[in-house]
Formats: C-alpha cells, structure tokens, sequence
C-alpha cells in the first residue's frame, strides 16, 4: 500500500479532536516529513471542520537533514535562523496550537559523527527555547501523531518488501494509537478518565521516592514535596484539554533533581538524534550522573548527557506496564513515542513544571529549580521498564507500597 492510498481519516479526526482540539478561529501549526502530505491535507480538512481560521505546514526532509549534516561546514551547523524560532514563538504568544508528525528512520543520521549532529542539535534547540517554553509549561495545545514511512516500516518489519512494511506499520500505528474502533474519539475519552484514575491513586499516596528494582536496575528516585501526577489530558492557558501524545499510556510526574540515587540500566533500544543508542547503563549520586556507558552508538549517549549541566539530571519519571497494547504489541519501534508507551522511562533534561502542583509559582528557571525541577535544552525518555521491574513508593509518613510489580501496576485501576 502506498501513502496516497491509506485512509487517513481517523487519525486526522483524534488528532484534530483529541491531540491539539482546534477550536472555532484558531490557528493550526503543522511540522511534517514532505511523505506525509496526504495525512496533512485530511488534517486540515478536520480542522477546517472543527473551525480553524487557517493551517499551516512546516515541511522538513530528512534526506536533506542528512546531506546538509555531512556537507555543511562547521559555521553553517551552528546557524538556526532567527525569523524561523521568532515566528514559532510569534505563533505560540498568539495562542496557536500545534502538531507534528513523525515518520523518520530511526538510524537516519548513523554514519554523521556524533559530534556534527549535536553542534545542528544545540543549535536548534537553543534557538528555538522561547517556542519549546510554551510546550513544556502546557500554555499552548501540541500534540504528536505518525505516518508510517517506508525507511521507518524497513527498520521495524526488516526483510519485507515496501508494501507489506508499510501496510504492517500503519496497522500497529492504528492499534497503538487507539483509532481501530467504531467511535475512536469516545474511546479516547474513556482511555484518558482510566490513565487519570491512576494519576489520582498516586497523588493520594503522597510519595516521598520511589524504589527500582530490576535486572540491572537499583534505583532511587526522590519526588519534590508538590510534585503532581499527570497523565494525558493536560488544559492550556486558555483552558483547552489537549492530548500531547497520540498515542499515550503513561502517568507522569517529575523526579527531586537532586535525589536520585543508584543505577539503571534501559530495557529497549533508543533512537535518538538519528541514531539507534543500546544497552544505556547511568549511574547517578544526589541526581547527577556520575558514569554511563552504551553498547551501541556511545558516542551519541556521551554527547546527549555533555549537552549542558542540566543534561546530567532526571526531568521525567513515568509509569507505564508491560501490559501496555504497545507492549503486548511486540513491536519494538525504535521510534520513542511508541516505545516509551510500552514501557516505564525516565527522561534525560528538562521537566515538565505543569507537573508540579505549585507550577502557577514558576516564574523562572531558579524558582523551577529550588522546587527540585530540571532545567536543561533537551529532554530526551528513554526505556527502564521490563517483566522483572517492581517499583516501591515510600510515603512521606514512611510507609512503602507496592506500585509496581513484575512490571504491571501493583492494583487494578
Ligand atoms: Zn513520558
Ligand atoms: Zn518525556
């Protein structure tokens, strides 16, 4: 099956209704690969439906990322242009919301040297920090979505020919991202109360740390004393409920970034920057890492952790069972927002400051920080959760509770 031939519709629909929730006289911001053109313009048809007063796409290439990233000298890596991250920013001040869809290969830029891509890297993400604030802190709707290309669907289904790659790919897209049924915006809806019901089990516990342990995997994890559960299902600045993950399975929240302790090893490969980094191993002491090692693509590991400081610090701490669709799936996706829907993760660099109960006083990076959040250019998941992974939570009155056990919650919803 090719892409021109694929029905779009209902993922355009959950995008529109569910992921970003376009309201009557917004403006729609769309990223995409240029293959995802067909699944663009069903978008927009959605959203001019839902009442969008326009849309707009940003087009990328990923083979021209790739030549511009072995071609370009030094000095042209390090240039972003300024118009480009003024005018997303522009956008966001002005209450858009936004969409990007996924579809690259997931070893793209395998063969760059680490180091080239990360000068590209840094530079995009410095200059682009004053549009990735308005995502981090929740203030404008953002939502991610896939396409299932024919370099990505190569690398998940090898040894199949394009079509039945392909055709393979979109079905467990369509499975994970929970568009199969009869109504899938109602199924949304009810998928979105079950992960909040669990959001508000763990808020009521009051978690002091939480405890790992697994193959490989000793580790403590100190919460901040407001820190906040969350799940999908986050409200704007203008009081809009949007779903920032198409698909999503986790609840969320944010570590102390001063109180992580121990070792731990990932579960699943990462994909990263455009190359596929395995068998990650960190070690951490009062939340800094100490020491890492890779055995596969360590050169990338290294320059994601040197990024900055804050790159040496846990922002994110997730939970999300092995009984996960995406994970009875056995699809391993190399693409992280399919696998880290498969398994628990913490993330590398920034946190999330809606996840902190407090976070309407987070007037700065400093006060993110004194509440124990992570400041940092990048936030990058990866995978810690496997069959053998049971997690503790020790309250702030000192009890310890089971969450999770044999890498399942540890009780029903
Ligand atoms: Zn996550
Ligand atoms: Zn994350």
């Amino acid at each position: 099956m090719s892409l021109s031939e694929v029905d779009f519709g209902a993922m355009a629909e959950v995008a529109v209704s569910v992921g970003v929730n376009v309201q009557p006289g917004q403006r729609l911001v769309i990223m995409a690969p240029i293959e995802a053109a067909p699944l663009v313009r069903k978008v927009a048809e959605a959203a001019y439906g839902a009442g969008a007063k326009s849309v707009r796409t940003w087009f990328g290439d990923d083979l021209l990322q790739k030549i511009t990233l072995e071609r370009a000298p030094e000095e042209g890596l390090k240039e972003f242009p300024a118009w480009l991250a003024d005018g997303f920013a522009q956008e966001a001040a002005e209450g858009c919301c936004f969409l990007s869809v996924l579809g690259s290969d997931p070893d793209l830029l395998a063969g760059i040297p680490p180091e080239r891509t990360a000068i590209a890297t840094n530079a995009a993400q410095a200059a682009m920090a004053p549009f990735r604030n308005y995502i981090m802190t929740g203030q404008v709707a953002w939502s991610i979505i896939s396409l299932p290309t024919w370099p990505w669907a190569k690398r998940v289904f090898p040894g199949l020919p394009e079509d039945e790659a392909v055709d393979r790919l979109w079905q467990a897209i369509r499975q994970a991202s929970r568009i199969e049924g009869e109504d899938p915006v109602a199924s949304w809806k009810a998928h979105v109360a079950q992960l909040q019901r669990r959001a508000d089990w763990l808020n009521d516990l009051e978690i002091d740390r939480l405890h790992y342990r697994a193959k490989g995997t000793d580790l403590t994890v100190g919460l901040p004393p407001t820190h906040l559960w969350a799940a999908a299902g986050q409200t704007n600045a203008a009081g809009t409920v949007y779903v920032a993950n198409i698909p999503t399975e986790e609840v969320f929240t944010l570590p102390d970034r001063s109180r992580v302790d121990g070792t731990v090893q990932s579960t699943m490969p990462l994909s990263h920057s455009g190359q596929v980094i395995e068998g990650i191993r960190l070690t951490f002491k009062e939340g800094r890492i100490v020491s890492y090692s890779a055995d596969r693509a360590a050169g990338n590991l290294k320059e994601l952790i040197e990024t900055d400081e804050g790159s040496h610090y846990l922002g994110e701490v997730a939970l999300v069972p092995v009984d996960s669709p995406i994970s009875r799936s056995e699809t391993l996706f190399y693409n992280t927002l399919f696998d880290e829907n498969a398994s628990c993760h913490l993330a590398i660099g920034r946190a999330y400051p809606f996840t902190l109960k407090d976070a309407q006083e987070v007037s700065s990076d400093e006060v993110f920080m004194e509440k124990g959040g992570n400041v940092s250019l990048t936030h990058v998941d990866f995978m810690v959760g496997a069959a053998d992974l049971d997690i503790d939570a020790i309250t702030k009155g000192g009890q310890s509770v089971p969450i999770f056990r044999s890498g399942n919650w540890a009780k029903p919803a």
